[in-house]
């Protein structure tokens, strides 16, 4: 018999010598917890961010929930966001205390639509949380002139979005805080782990604070060989700090994130080429003065002009052993938020009808030419059966 061939694990990051051999000099030193490699980590991505307040923690959820506390949103304040999203979007607005609220998406980007979040507007909106979706940035001057003018604070979930740009901004540095994750199928990935920019030097220290207990500012000098300090506990706050082991593999996977990025690019432009003759939708082209972080490469499946359904199409793809993904079902799909909010999938069609036709393609920098080629041939021999 002979192997089959390895199945393509969707979003298999690549990891390297360097974080392991750093992995390994942090176990030997006996520091693991949060310590020297966690500040240079925090360093590093404040440089490429071109951020002055940074704050490294153990998940983009923590992220989102600190910056939303930091905020200053008080329980009961609304929070928009999109129906396009991983739940860990609504779920920090629920654990922060505050009423998510979902506007939908323009079909085209992907993205939550101004329109929609105006629309959505009442005396209790406090906030927007826009997802750059797939790596695509928002529509920020739109929202922007929005918060501006109901005085809402922007929280972006940057969790696809390391590389992003819009007209000259990076993500994540357009609102008032940014969120990032490391989580291990994102962008750059340190197992489990997360980043906050803040826009406002106390914002972040609030974020820092909340993020170790709620112990006071000197408590993180705890995590030196200072000498013993005392801490104080100013507010009961949780355990989200990020540990040297997570910090060791990000600081050399930041390296390597625009060379990443430019794989991502490469096999982006490769499937545009393959698949432009078939019935499906692509991803939008990026927009001018933006930068596209390619996170995503999602193709919509509508069974009317395929002859085949999306989720026979993920079957077809998982049987030629080629790892897919959904991003995602629409949020009101799900029943937590059907029988808690009385949503229902067809008050935001767009993202419903997106939710149930989207696939998305491996986009692993660690794909070889030969993977990417199978993936084409894999594609084009499930829709030509069926379509021809
Ligand atoms: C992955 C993801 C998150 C959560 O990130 P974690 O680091 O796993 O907590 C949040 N939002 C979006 C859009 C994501 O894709």
């Amino acid at each position: 018999m002979t192997n089959p061939r390895p199945f393509i694990i969707f979003g298999s990051p690549i990891i390297e010598d360097d974080e392991i051999r750093e992995v390994v000099a942090s176990m030997e030193s006996g520091w693991l917890g949060t310590g020297p490699k966690v500040a240079r980590f925090e360093q590093d991505f404040a440089a490429y961010k071109g951020a002055s307040h940074v704050a490294a923690v153990n998940s983009c959820t923590a992220a989102l929930h600190l910056s939303m506390l930091a905020a200053g949103l008080q329980p009961g304040d609304e929070v928009i966001t999109t129906p396009l999203t991983f739940c860990a979007s609504v779920n920090a607005i629920i654990h922060a205390g505050l009423t998510p609220v979902l506007a939908d998406i323009d079909p085209v980007t992907m993205n939550i639509d101004p329109n929609q979040v105006e629309a959505r507007i009442t005396p209790h909106t406090q906030a927007i949380l826009p997802v750059h979706f797939a790596g695509r940035p928002c529509d920020m001057d739109g929202l922007r002139s929005i918060a501006k003018q109901h005085q809402l604070k922007i929280i972006e979930d940057c969790a696809h979005a390391i590389e992003t740009e819009y007209k000259g901004q990076k993500a994540g540095t357009i609102g008032d805080f940014g969120c990032f994750s490391f989580y291990v199928t994102k962008n750059i990935i340190t197992g489990e782990g997360g980043m906050v920019l803040a826009r406002q030097e106390e914002d972040l220290a609030r974020v820092k604070m909340l993020a170790l207990h709620g112990m006071s500012k000197d408590a993180w000098k705890r995590f030196s060989d200072d000498g013993y300090k005392h801490y104080q506990v100013i507010e009961c706050g949780f355990k989200y700090n990020m540990m040297d082991l997570q910090a060791a593999i990000g600081i050399h996977q930041l390296r390597r994130v625009e060379a990443y990025w430019q794989r991502r690019q490469t096999i982006w432009q490769t499937y545009n080429q393959a698949f432009g003759d078939l019935p499906i939708t692509l991803p939008a082209d990026p927009e001018p003065e933006t930068r596209h972080g390619y996170h995503l490469y999602t193709l919509l499946i509508d069974e009317a002009q395929t002859g085949i359904g999306r989720d026979a199409f993920l079957d077809a793809m998982t049987q030629r052993r080629i790892g897919v993904g959904v991003h995602y079902l629409s949020i009101p799909e799900h029943p937590y938020y059907q029988q808690t909010f009385g949503w229902r999938p067809d008050d935001y069609p767009h993202a419903m009808r997106i939710g149930r036709q989207t696939v998305s393609m491996p986009l692993s920098p660690k794909l070889s030419d030969e993977d990417v080629e199978y993936v084409r041939e894999a594609v084009h021999s499930i829709l030509r059966c069926i379509c021809t």
